[in-house]
């Protein structure tokens, strides 16, 4: 019924804060990003230069890139410490996580020769990928069923995709060189399994603007930079084509776990964020000539969130554990990430409540946590998408779509 876990023995798990250094260091860049800062992007829906620049400068944003590459060739559980620590710190790691996200497509299914031309740029800081583009308007989570199409043409001068469609949600392609993008390149009725048919284009948006893609800004509840793609006779060279055509689907699903467990740490960043905040106010504010703090009905729901991020941190751990040492982790992963969104938005309620009408004033940057920490019920996966894996895949239940 569950995962073979009986060759799971020798699997460690650490506990307290692994990776000291590197918290550390992330730490004191995030103290040079306040409150303030964010507030201020979140009213001009801006994007967080500063920040991106810092990280990337600090080669944070690369650490998953093999060292030959240029990148620090770090294991997966250190980009979710960095991003852990971002969202203690109450800053937000949505503006730079998708090239966290995306890179193990590249890694594990790009060409030597793709991985030599974009990987060391993308170390040094000199070219983004931070563009991820599989969602579409007209078929949601159903990601098989994506229509936007690529054809491919032949050509003396090197073969290309001719590439129509459309994507939403798409975060942060104004501020992406690059874009993974998620394309049909076999018709639905023409494969054998709905999983085929399906390829992952690289493609460079410096070129492709203006010439077949056009990217419009969706303003949105949270400042996440995201946008809709609207592609019109878009040419992308064949050579951007990642692993073999029709396998496409495989690969995105090869990078969920990765996915999740990242998704899953930034939450758990921001549960103790949300989680400090609050005993801080608890402790401080005074009414009826006591700390709040003192009474239980003030103190349970902030206990009981911690609680539950305890508990999700160990999941998130696990699954880390499993992935570094090439398990089958699909279950802990999906888990890890619905533990811990949902032990965030706990500790946002808890916090919110907490700080009463001061919870909705902008200045203690509470309520701008809490919308953000909402997106995670949806973003990228939404909770009932990871239920029914469970169901379906872990307690053998019959497939729900
Ligand atoms: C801020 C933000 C940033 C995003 N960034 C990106 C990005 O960079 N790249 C990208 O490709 N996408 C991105 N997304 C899209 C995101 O991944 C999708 O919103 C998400 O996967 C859900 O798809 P949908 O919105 O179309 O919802 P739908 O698929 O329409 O689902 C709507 C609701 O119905 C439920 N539902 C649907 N089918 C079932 C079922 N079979 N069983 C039970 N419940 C079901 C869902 O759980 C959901 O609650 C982003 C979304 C947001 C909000």
């Amino acid at each position: 019924m569950t995962q073979d876990n009986t060759a799971l023995t020798d699997i460690s798990v650490s506990l307290g804060e692994d990776y000291p250094e590197i918290r550390e260091s992330v730490r004191r860049i995030c103290k040079d990003f306040p409150g303030e800062y964010w507030r201020d992007l979140d009213e001009r829906s801006a994007y967080p230069d500063a920040f991106v620049k810092a990280l990337t400068e600090a080669g944070y944003l690369s650490v998953l890139i093999p060292e030959t590459y240029g990148g620090a060739g770090l294991p997966l559980r250190a980009a979710s410490v960095i991003l852990e620590e971002i969202h203690s710190s109450g800053c937000s790691a949505g503006a730079c996580h998708a090239q966290m996200y995306t890179m193990g497509t590249l890694l594990r299914h790009g060409s030597e020769e793709q991985k030599r031309r974009f990987l060391p740029d993308i170390a040094a800081g000199k070219l983004r990928l931070q563009a991820f583009g599989i969602t579409e308007p007209t078929t949601g989570s159903d990601t098989t069923q994506i229509k936007t199409k690529a054809d491919l043409v032949s050509d003396p001068a090197g073969d290309y995709y001719l590439v129509n469609g459309q994507k939403v949600w798409t975060s942060r392609a104004l501020q992406s060189d690059l874009m993974m993008l998620l394309v049909r390149t076999t018709p639905a009725d023409q494969v054998s399994r709905k999983t085929e048919g399906l390829s992952v284009l690289l493609v460079d948006m410096r070129q492709a603007r203006g010439k077949g893609l056009e990217i419009r800004p969706i303003k949105a509840m949270v400042n996440h930079n995201t946008t809709e793609i609207f592609i019109d006779q878009l040419r992308v060279p064949a050579e951007n084509r990642i692993g073999e055509e029709g396998k496409g689907f495989r690969y995105i699903l090869d990078g969920m776990n990765a996915e999740r467990i990242i998704a899953a740490s930034e939450a758990i960043g921001d549960a103790r964020w949300f989680i400090r905040k609050a005993s801080t106010y608890a402790n401080e504010r005074v009414v009826f000539g006591r700390p709040i703090g003192k009474n239980q009905g003030v103190q349970f729901p902030i206990a009981r969130a911690y609680t539950e991020l305890v508990a999700a941190e160990m999941m998130v751990r696990k699954a880390t554990a499993l992935f570094a040492a090439g398990l089958p982790c699909g279950e802990d992963a999906n888990i890890a990430k619905l533990l811990s969104t949902e032990a965030a938005w706990h500790a946002a309620e808890a916090c919110l409540q907490t700080h009463g009408g001061f919870g909705f004033a902008s200045e203690y940057d509470v309520e701008r946590k809490w919308r953000e920490v909402r997106v995670m019920q949806v973003a990228p996966v939404s909770t009932n998408l990871i239920l029914s894996y469970v169901a379906e895949h872990v307690l053998g239940m019959p497939r729900s779509y």
